[in-house]
């Protein structure tokens, strides 16, 4: 298959590289000229775990190759990818899809015989319908085929996930496309990953649906944590206490900062105006959107209430600042809040994140940046745990509590023992259980 993907970003260049190491001949294209001359030279624009390895394997190899030049990527396809993004648009919260309808055009003008155009990007439902009709409508001439494939990898685990998805939801009726996309994930079912055929609209809303899902489940789980820091509960032990019940599942359960990133923010949102636009509003989502918006102002209260109630002149240290672990991205995470609710309490707020600072620098007000977890601490009045980076869970406690001010320990992410904590000395303030003092 000579497969093409329409931007080199998280999802595009992830799915573009693994769909080489299946053996298709893939070529990513981005329009940014950065990012495709650091591929060219074998650097990758993005962190993320593997993707340098199997990048590399698949270049050398000659599978895998990027452009600029998106109408002779295209020309002779079998099947093209959009993977742009598709960011919440300025004033009114819904998908902005000015990328994507942009990317088509030049896709169905560069394209020659039949080809299937994928739309991989989030896209709310009547999307794969809105680029049907500009496809019939200003290029009558061309073969083309709309087909909606959501992608559900996670960052930080988006090799294992795109390769061993629980599913892939393929949104077409057209036969050709069908036999086309069967052949792209044909490779898939050694790792039985079961095709999920739709019709296209419906496949749009699949994603919406399960990130939807996903936002509210986290958001139920804190707002429980919240009510366990009321009566004495510890909520890690609620969550796995309900958890077992394989009616409700263990996953996302972690109670912490509020959901933040690339995806969960903009697509709640996008899915409330869709459904609002539509007379059938999702009561539950809209809650579900502003509990968590206000959760995250109420993480930096919580530090400011752990620093004794103010935090002026007071040097606070946060050790991480990405909105999950094992990735560089900083989109919409919890941090950007908290950094500026302790910012506008008067606070000097040191950080460090292992992958995350260089991307940071662009979205957090003024702060300083250290090079390791020690290095933010001298001094500090308290350290907030804000993202679970591995590293930061065995710290050497005797010399973080030497370094600070006072051992404070405020732990948004349930990283650490109570008991361990007690142990070495610390203040220690989790997420919905006791504060041990
Ligand atoms: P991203 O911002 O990392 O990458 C998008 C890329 O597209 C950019 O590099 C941009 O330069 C490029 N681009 C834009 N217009 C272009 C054009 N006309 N031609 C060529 N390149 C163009 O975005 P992302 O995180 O990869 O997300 C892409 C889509 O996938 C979004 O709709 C998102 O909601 C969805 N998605 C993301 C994730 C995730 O974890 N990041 C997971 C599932 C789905």
């Amino acid at each position: 298959m000579r497969v093409v993907m329409i931007g080199s970003g998280y999802v595009g260049l992830v799915s573009g590289a693994c769909l080489a190491d299946f053996g298709h001949r893939v070529i990513c294209v981005d329009k940014s000229p950065d990012k495709i001359d650091a591929l060219e030279r074998g650097e990758v624009p993005i962190f993320e775990p593997g993707l340098e390895q199997i990048i590399a394997q698949n270049t050398t190899a000659g599978r895998l190759g990027f452009s600029l030049d998106l109408p002779r990527a295209v020309a002779d396809a079998d099947v093209v990818f959009i993977a742009v993004g598709t960011p919440s648009r300025r004033g009114d919260g819904h998908a902005d899809l000015s990328y994507v309808y942009a990317a088509a055009r030049e896709i169905a003008a560069a394209v020659t015989g039949f080809t299937v155009v994928v739309t991989k990007s989030t896209v709310p439902v009547g999307t794969g319908d809105e680029i049907e009709r500009i496809f019939r409508d200003e290029f009558p001439e061309k073969d083309i085929v709309v087909v909606s494939n959501p992608e559900f990898l996670r960052e930080g685990a988006a090799i294992t996930d795109f390769k061993r998805p629980d599913r892939i939801v393929i949104g077409t009726d057209d036969e050709r496309a069908i036999d086309i996309m069967r052949e792209v994930y044909r490779p898939l079912y050694l790792n039985e990953a079961p095709l999920y055929f739709c019709e296209r609209r419906t496949s749009e809303l699949i994603k919406y649906a399960a990130n939807a899902f996903l936002a509210m489940k986290i958001t139920f789980i804190n707002e429980i944590a919240d009510l366990c820091e009321q009566l004495g509960a510890d909520v890690q032990k609620v969550a796995k206490g309900i958890g077992m019940d394989k009616r409700i599942g263990d996953k996302f359960l972690h109670a912490g900062p509020g959901y933040g990133g690339s995806c969960f923010p903009k697509d709640t949102l996008a899915l409330v105006k869709t459904a609002q636009d539509h007379n059938s509003p999702l009561r539950l989502i809209e809650t579900t959107v502003a509990i968590n918006d206000n959760r995250k102002r109420a993480m930096g209260r919580k530090v400011i209430a752990a620093c004794g109630g103010a935090v002026r002149g007071k040097k606070v240290a946060l050790l991480g600042l990405t909105f999950k672990p094992n990735t560089d991205d900083m989109r919409d995470a919890p941090s950007i809040t908290i950094v500026q609710a302790l910012l506008d309490a008067g606070a000097d707020v040191h950080v460090f994140d292992p992958e995350g600072m260089e991307a940071a620098k662009s979205v957090l007000g003024p702060v300083t940046y250290g090079d390791s977890p020690y290095a933010i601490v001298d001094g500090a009045e308290a350290v907030v745990v804000v993202t679970e980076w591995e590293e930061f869970r065995a710290l050497d406690f005797r010399e973080l509590k030497a370094r600070m001010a006072k051992p404070v320990i405020v732990d948004l992410r349930n990283i650490y023992k109570p008991e361990e904590m007690v142990k070495y000395g610390f203040s220690h303030f989790p997420i919905g259980k006791r504060i041990t003092k």
